[in-house]
């Protein structure tokens, strides 16, 4: 029992077996300290005491009732029992019922007092409560006024939870050395680490609820950003090679345009940073359709003309393949070599792309290769890595991140955003990635003017896609849902969690674009109708997208497959089903699949036909209506969604924890100052101490977040 730490596995525990401990795995917890910090999910107000005539009708409330008859077991057939008793206050007289607890039996004699917590039926003047929390209750007995409420698992019991949470802060109290630096406890006027996390599980009010949060807060994001900015800081140290070659006159000869001012100031940074023997590690961030793909190549084509090999990695199969369709003619129109690699790639082919990309002789050796995360996976490694360029990063979650720094050490490290980051949250998505921003769009652009309309408009919306159709333009038409859920292999799950936290089962029966498609198809004989799910094959999906790319097909019918990314400069009229259902931010990422090309160019939001609109949707949908600059979008998505959907995990706050990298309690759109705050600090910290030397126990806890053991702590 000698060194029982917060790496202890949760078995140190009395009662913890393995069956236990399996449970509690599959929340995600084998250590003492992961114990700790599961955190509750909610709090029941038990201090909030009520009569019985007030209970609430909607929710549990808390009573102080007297016993008032001897329990009475009453048998049932198929072996169940329950008890039962009355027990009354001043306001009435409640029946409480517990089945199959005949051991309760002795527990609840009369004239005793307890307080209950639970729902109280009415029936007329008669009260019952089945089941209900009870706590022996004397005038000077303490009881716990906010209990706290935790994320189950099959084979875990509240009580179970909360006592073995209870008996890993006792057994840890002992070590309890404090890794906040004091100075910055005073400074900042944070509780110290013991008092909050006993608090937080067993709060003795409100107040220290809230001081304790407070603390654990900072240190989620003072951790995140030590580790942030320390990975940074060892990949600098990594060698990358020189490219000092950064002439890209031959690609933008091939242009059918000329760069913008603010592509040529992106495309020099990046070139300065090549051709240094530290890594690059930059971020492109501008809004859609600002042209970023352009940049990407450039970079792509620096470093295999100084004899590198280069990746490109998507979110999605789609703009995997958009990309590659985009690019390959001219990197072969330049003799560099190119491939494909996704999930639907052929095994003979992915064999080959493998063997290629590892081959020792230069002239056999693939040049560039674009993909999704199927990059990521074993066997693919490069003879000669020089460069890794991620498309929308903020779409790959949070292991996809960490495997990609992983793998990628000793590469030059290009990341292109188009949804624009809010400036707290790119600090902790991106650390300290040096920042080009392209703040200028392409001559000619126009603005997409938007429209919100209900159902009733359906008629005239017909009138206005045949318009569309008529004068050569196309039209996307997005539906929230298909049949089932989307999940095809090689995708990311872009919208499982609805904006309100609801999952898409749940909702009422939503344009399935499969059939929506047909409807359509029978409005518009005359023009070519497709559609486009996530569960669709690869190939038919290539088919379609190919359909559309080329004009053969004037209405496209698609789920948010299409939301990342894709660009058909001739599409002009963006229609979005059940508009209430999505976010901002992926809202103006549909809305930036039109206006790409010189075609005047129109977003409709169509509100689902059932059911009342809330007053949240309606927001979100006036800021689509009213605001086009993709910076205060996501700023207000941010303050109305939270931080999930840009952290790449879902919005429900029940699973924002995976691969350590998101927080468990803290939340970067209401917790900002604290976010500032912590990152100042942690800046500060290691100005003055970069490895952390003067803090072991700090240095642990941010290396075992990060799962770095690669010199951080030297
Ligand atoms: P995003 O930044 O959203 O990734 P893309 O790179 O897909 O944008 O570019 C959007 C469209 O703008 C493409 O059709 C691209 O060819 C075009 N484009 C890019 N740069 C320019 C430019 N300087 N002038 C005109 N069109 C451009
Ligand atoms: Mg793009």
């Amino acid at each position: 029992m000698d060194c029982i730490n917060e790496y202890s596995p949760v078995t140190v525990l009395a009662g913890v077996g393995k069956a236990r401990a399996a449970s509690y795995a599959k929340l995600g917890i084998e250590t003492l300290g992961d114990l700790i910090r599961h955190y509750p999910r909610a709090y029941e107000n038990r201090g909030d005491v009520c009569l019985l005539a007030d209970a609430r009708i909607d929710g549990k409330s808390a009573v102080i009732l007297t016993v008032a008859t001897e329990p009475k077991s009453v048998r049932l057939r198929s072996h169940k029992s329950f008890l039962k008793f009355r027990a009354f206050d001043d306001s009435g007289s409640c029946e409480i019922v517990y089945f199959n607890q005949d051991y309760l039996k002795n527990q609840f004699p009369v004239g005793s007092v307890f307080r209950f917590f639970g729902k109280v039926e009415r029936n007329g003047k008669r009260f019952s409560m089945s089941s209900p929390v009870a706590e022996a209750w004397t005038e000077t007995a303490y009881l716990p006024p906010l209990w706290a409420v935790y994320r189950m698992t099959e084979g875990l019991s509240p009580k179970q939870i909360t006592k073995d949470i209870a008996a890993a802060l006792a057994l840890l109290s002992v070590e309890k050395d404090d890794p906040l630096p004091l100075a910055l406890r005073e400074r900042r006027s944070l509780c110290m680490l013991a008092y909050a996390e006993r608090n937080i599980h067993r709060p003795d009010s409100w107040q220290s609820l809230a001081i304790a949060r407070r603390r654990l807060v900072y240190d989620e994001f003072f951790c995140f950003a030590l580790g942030a900015a320390m990975t940074h800081a060892v990949s600098k140290r990594h060698g990358a090679p020189i490219c000092a070659n950064g002439d890209v006159k031959e690609l933008t000869a091939m242009l059918p345009y000329r760069l913008t001012n603010a592509q040529e100031r992106a495309i020099a940074d990046i070139r300065r940073d090549m051709a240094q023997d530290v890594p690059m590690s930059r971020i492109v961030v501008g809004d859609v359709g600002c042209g970023k793909t352009v940049c990407a190549a450039a970079a792509l084509l620096i470093a295999v003309k100084n004899g590198r090999q280069a990746a490109l990695m998507a979110p999605t199969e789609i703009l995997a393949r958009q990309h590659y369709a985009d690019l390959a003619p001219i990197f072969t129109s330049l003799g560099i070599s190119c491939a494909l690699l996704i999930g639907a790639t052929s095994a003979a082919e992915k064999r080959r792309i493998k063997a290629a990309l590892n081959a020792a002789d230069p002239d056999a050796r693939l040049s560039v290769v674009i993909g999704t995360h199927a990059l990521l996976s074993d066997g693919v490694s490069f003879a000669a890595p020089g460069l890794v360029v991620t498309d929308e990063q903020h779409r790959f979650g949070a292991r996809q991140r960490a495997l990609l720094s992983e793998k990628n050490a000793h590469a030059h490290l290009l990341v292109m955003s188009a949804t624009p980051i809010p400036r707290s949250l790119a600090l902790v998505l991106y650390g300290d990635l040096d920042l080009s921003k392209i703040d200028e769009m392409p001559p000619g652009r126009q603005r997409v003017d938007t429209f919100v309309v209900d159902e009733s408009y359906r008629t005239r919306l017909n009138g206005f896609i045949r318009k569309q159709a008529e004068a050569g333009g196309q039209v996307y038409v997005v539906c929230p849902a298909v049949e089932e859920r989307e999940t095809a292999s090689d995708e990311l799950e872009l919208c499982d969690i609805l904006p309100d936290g609801t999952r898409k089962e749940e909702q009422p029966p939503l344009k399935a674009a499969v059939k929506y498609a047909e409807e359509l198809q029978a409005v518009f004989p005359e023009y070519r109708v497709g559609f486009l799910h996530g569960k669709m094959k690869s190939a038919e999906k290539d088919a379609v997208m190919q359909a559309f790319s080329a004009g053969k097909m004037q209405i496209l019918v698609s789920t948010t497959v299409i939301e990342v990314g894709v660009n058909v400069p001739n599409a002009c009229l963006m229609i979005v089903e059940n508009a209430e259902r999505f976010g901002l931010s992926q809202l103006h990422q549909l809305r930036g699949r039109v206006g790409r090309g010189t075609r005047k160019s129109y977003c409709v939001l169509v509100t689902g036909g059932t059911g009342e609109v809330s007053e949240r949707s309606r927001a979100r949908l006036d800021t689509m209506r009213t605001t086009y600059d993709g910076y205060a979008i996501a700023e207000q998505d941010l303050i109305q969604r939270g931080p999930g959907d840009f952290l790449g995990s879902s919005a429900d706050g029940a699973v924002r924890q995976s691969g350590g990298l998101t927080f468990r309690l803290a939340d970067a759109g209401e917790d900002s100052s604290i976010l500032t705050d912590a990152t100042a600090d942690a800046r500060a910290l290691l100005a003055s101490d970069p490895t952390l030397a003067a803090y072991p126990s700090l240095a642990s806890r941010v290396s075992a977040m990060f799962d770095i053991n690669e010199g951080l702590i030297s």
